[in-house]
């Protein structure tokens, strides 16, 4: 296990970050300081697709123009503080420290191709520094919430993982362990770090349209996904973004009185209302859409629960992933074990509703949802 530790840094002598700008403000900016509008695409390329730490390394770009570009803006404002790498290491987990000292988690996870589907490496980034919603099996809402964080911040943790997924791919071109040409990077990204993504609306779909852009990280929107504990005013918002993303719905239970137990947003928006606007949101985009459903011990895993879940999402175009739980510290849950997860799979079935069950990778890191910042706080404050 990997296990590096730094301080913060000074926030007072930080320089804006340039990630902060759409392409239109930052071509504003570019012709402002008295460069030509095309500089402004290479500056775009080498920030997005070459992902290059410093201006120096810009060498597309003038001098001078490197010059006044440092003078003026910073790139990333992420400091990465611990990195823990699981022992099969096919997953890593960073903890961020942001500019004003807030800690956020990041996630990567490796599959190899497996005769179906190519190789991948998801990028499982935060929105949001903490949770307001407080749902009582994750970490990150036990800690409660601190701030969103800002365009900039989200996408600058995809860059750091296309940084560490590229030399990885080059590593491997050079071993021989893949063929010449073929540096992927990041191929999914999945908004199911730290925070509640339709709660920093703004900043979540200005970070999908950067990821997404052709010219620079390029990730597919059919390759990303937003999860959400269910928000329905931002879920029927989200519908008429014209965004060909995938979108999870955390459900976690069939019925109000389930569900209020451990998700206090039911009692906002509760489980029939949040099922009718992912029928306005499928029909309206013609996606099929997730639902993650933690199997908690005794809580949520009976076959007559599975069965009741398979009744209410009857009719929806949906495919269900059920994630025996990641047990937090001094959390109350146990996970549900494979075989009864097992049958849970069959009562859905009965009901014509496909689902996977999904072994979380990570578990020797506390992999799971804002559990490495629950960790780090207790080793800081020691
Ligand atoms: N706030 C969003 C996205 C972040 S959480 C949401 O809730 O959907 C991403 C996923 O991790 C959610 O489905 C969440 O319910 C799940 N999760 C949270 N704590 C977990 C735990 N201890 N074990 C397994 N999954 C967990
Ligand atoms: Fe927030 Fe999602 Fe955790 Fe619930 S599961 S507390 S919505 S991050």
């Amino acid at each position: 296990m990997n296990h590096n530790v730094s301080s913060s840094s000074n926030v007072s002598l930080m320089l804006p970050s340039i990630l902060e700008l759409s392409r239109q403000s930052l071509t504003d900016s570019i012709l402002e300081m008295g460069e030509k509008k095309f500089r402004s695409d290479q500056l775009w390329r080498s920030l997005y697709h070459d992902v290059s730490e410093t201006f120096e390394e810009m060498s597309t770009l003038s001098k001078p123009f490197r010059n006044s570009l440092r003078e003026k803006y910073s790139i990333s404002t992420l400091k990465e503080v611990m990195l823990l790498t699981s022992s099969d290491r096919t997953t890593s987990k960073s903890l961020y420290r942001l500019g004003d000292g807030e800690l956020i988690e990041t996630v990567m996870m490796r599959y190899e191709s497996d005769g179906h589907r190519r190789n991948r490496k998801t990028a499982c980034i935060s929105t949001q520094a903490g949770c307001a919603l407080g749902c009582t099996f994750c970490a990150t809402g036990q800690q409660g919430f601190r701030r969103n964080l800002t365009v900039g911040e989200i996408v600058g943790q995809v860059i750091d993982m296309q940084r560490v997924a590229i030399a990885e791919d080059r590593a491997q071109i050079d071993g021989g362990r893949r063929s010449k040409g073929e540096v992927q990077g990041v191929t999914n990204v999945v908004f199911m770090g730290m925070g509640e993504p339709l709660a920093n609306y703004k900043n979540t779909i200005s970070a999908i349209r950067v990821l997404n852009d052709g010219q620079g990280l390029n990730i597919g929107a059919r390759h990303i996904t937003v999860s959400t504990v269910g928000l329905i005013p931002e879920i029927l918002k989200l519908a008429d973004e014209d965004l060909q993303i995938n979108l999870a719905i955390s459900l976690h239970a069939p019925d109000n009185v389930t569900r209020s137990q451990t998700m206090p947003v039911n009692k906002r928006y509760p489980v029939q209302e949040l099922i009718n606007a992912c029928h306005k949101y499928a029909d309206k985009t013609k996606r099929r859409i997730f639902f993650e459903y933690v199997l908690l011990k005794d809580q949520n895993d009976s076959i007559e629960q599975a069965q009741k879940l398979g009744r209410l999402l009857n009719g929806l175009h949906c495919h269900v992933n059920l994630i025996p739980v990641n047990p937090t510290a001094g959390g109350p849950f146990e996970r549900t074990d494979l075989i009864s997860a097992k049958s849970f799979q069959g009562g859905l079935k009965q009901y014509g509703i496909p689902s996977t069950i999904r072994m979380e990778k990570g578990i020797d890191i506390n992999a799971g949802c804002g559990q490495l910042r629950e960790r780090a706080i207790d080793i800081f404050n020691n």
